[in-house]
C-alpha cells in the first residue's frame, strides 16, 4: 500500500474546505440522493461523498456500509484528490500498488472496484470526491464515467448552495438582532422622554403646561384663594378618535396644536391652560366668579368651532368651582362629571357641575 502523498497547496486546500463549514455536519438527503444516482448509474452497491480533512476522510454521505470517517492514509479518495481534473478508476484494487494492502481491500468490505470524481471548490481545490465502489472487480463505461463527473459537479454545487444558505441565515439572524436592539433603544428613548417630560412642566407637543404643572398650580390657587375661589374647566375634544381615524394621527396632532394656540391666547395672563391628557385640556381660572368662568368657557367653545382648520371640531366642557374644604382632586372630579354630562347631552356644550 502506498500512503497518499499530500497535494501541493495543502494549506490553501484545507482553508477552502473549512470555508464550506460542512465537516461533521449531519447527513443530508440531498447528498444521499446524488450518491444513490451515482451508484445506480455505475451499478455498484457502495458509494460516498467524502471530504479529505488534514488527517482523516470524513463522509458526508455513505451507502452500502457504515461509518463516519477513516484515517486519511487509508482513504482511496486521498489519492483521487491528487488529480483534481481526472476521474480515478481502479478496476481491481488487488492489482494496484496504491491499494493492494489497504485494510478495506484486505479486510471488510473487500473493495475491488473503485471510481472517484474529485469535488472541486469554487477556487479549484479538490476537497474530496464522489465515489462508487464494489467488492467485485469492474470497469466503467464512458457514459458512466461522464455521468459520475457530472454528478460530482452537482455535489460541488450543492456544497456551494449549502454555504450560501448558511450565509443568508447568518445575515438574517444578524439583521433580526440589530432590529431587536433598535426596538429596545427606541423603547428606552421613549421611556426617557416620558420621564423627562414628567420632570418638566411643559407638554412637548403643544407647549402648554402639563398635568403635573396644572396639579401644582391648582393646589396653589386653592391655598391662596381669597373671597372668590378658583374655577376649573375640563375641555375634551368631541369624537377626536374619528379625526385620527379619518385624517391620520399627524392631522390629529395639528388639531391639538391649534386648540392649544386658542387656549394660550385666551388664557394668557389669566390663570393657566394645561394639556391634561391625550385630547383633554384643563383650564384653571383663579379668582373667577362662576358666571364669568362660564362665559369664558362658552367663548372658548365657540372659538374652537370656528377654527379654520378644514375639519369640523367641537369641544365639550365641564366646569366646577372649588368648594370650601374640598380637595383639588374633588374639584377636578366634579368638573369631570360635568364633562361627562356634556358628552351625554350631545357634546359641543358647557355644563356646570352641581
Ligand atoms: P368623545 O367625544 O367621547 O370624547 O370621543 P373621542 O373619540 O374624542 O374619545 P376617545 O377617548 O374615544 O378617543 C380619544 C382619542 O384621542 C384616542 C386617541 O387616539 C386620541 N389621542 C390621544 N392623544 C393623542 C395625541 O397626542 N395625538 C393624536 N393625534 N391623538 C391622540
Ligand atoms: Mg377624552
Ligand atoms: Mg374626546
Amino acid at each position: 500500500m502506498i500512503k497518499p502523498p499530500i497535494p501541493a497547496h495543502e494549506a490553501e486546500r484545507l482553508a477552502a474546505l473549512q470555508r464550506y463549514r460542512i465537516l461533521d455536519t449531519a447527513r443530508d438527503q440531498e447528498f444521499d440522493d446524488l450518491v444513490t444516482i451515482a451508484r445506480t448509474i455505475c451499478n455498484t452497491p457502495m458509494g460516498a461523498v467524502t471530504l479529505i480533512d488534514r488527517d482523516r476522510q470524513w463522509f458526508k454521505s455513505l451507502q452500502g456500509l457504515e461509518g463516519e470517517q477513516t484515517t486519511r492514509d487509508d482513504a482511496f479518495c486521498a489519492h483521487t484528490i491528487l488529480a483534481p481534473q481526472e476521474l480515478t478508476v481502479v478496476q481491481d484494487a488487488r492489482d494496484d500498488a496504491r491499494f493492494s494492502g489497504n485494510p478495506s481491500v484486505v479486510g471488510d468490505p473487500h473493495i475491488r472496484f473503485y471510481a472517484g470524481a474529485p469535488l472541486l471548490s469554487s477556487d479549484g481545490y479538490a476537497l474530496g470526491s464522489l465515489c462508487v465502489f464494489d467488492s467485485v472487480p469492474a470497469q466503467l463505461a464512458a457514459p458512466q464515467a461522464n455521468a459520475l463527473r457530472a454528478l460530482s459537479r452537482q455535489v460541488s454545487r450543492m456544497m456551494e448552495m449549502r454555504l450560501l444558505r448558511l450565509q443568508i441565515d447568518h445575515h438574517q439572524e444578524e439583521h433580526d438582532w440589530y432590529e431587536a436592539r433598535l426596538a429596545e433603544y427606541y423603547q428606552q428613548l421613549e421611556q426617557a422622554n416620558l420621564e423627562l417630560s414628567e420632570q418638566t412642566r411643559t407638554d412637548p407637543l403643544t407647549g402648554l403646561s402639563n398635568r403635573r404643572a396644572l396639579t401644582a398650580a391648582l393646589a396653589d390657587a386653592i391655598e391662596r384663594a381669597g373671597e372668590v375661589p378658583p374655577a376649573v374647566a375640563i375641555v375634551d375634544i368631541d369624537h377626536f378618535k374619528m379625526v385620527n381615524d379619518i385624517h391620520g394621527h399627524a392631522e390629529g396632532d395639528v388639531v391639538l396644536t391649534e386648540l392649544a394656540a386658542v387656549l394660550k391666547s385666551q388664557f394668557a395672563g389669566r390663570g393657566m391652560a394645561a394639556r391634561y391628557g391625550g385630547e383633554e385640556f384643563v383650564i384653571l381660572m383663579p379668582n373667577t366668579p362662576l358666571q364669568q368662568a362660564e362665559l369664558q368657557c362658552e367663548y372658548l367653545r365657540e372659538s374652537v368651532s370656528l377654527l379654520p382648520i378644514g375639519l369640523p371640531i367641537s369641544v365639550s366642557i365641564g366646569l366646577a368651582v372649588h368648594r370650601d374644604g374640598e380637595s383639588s382632586g374633588d374639584t377636578l372630579r366634579r368638573a369631570d362629571a360635568a364633562l361627562y354630562q356634556a358628552k351625554a347631552e350631545g357634546r359641543d356644550r358647557v355644563v356646570v357641575a352641581g
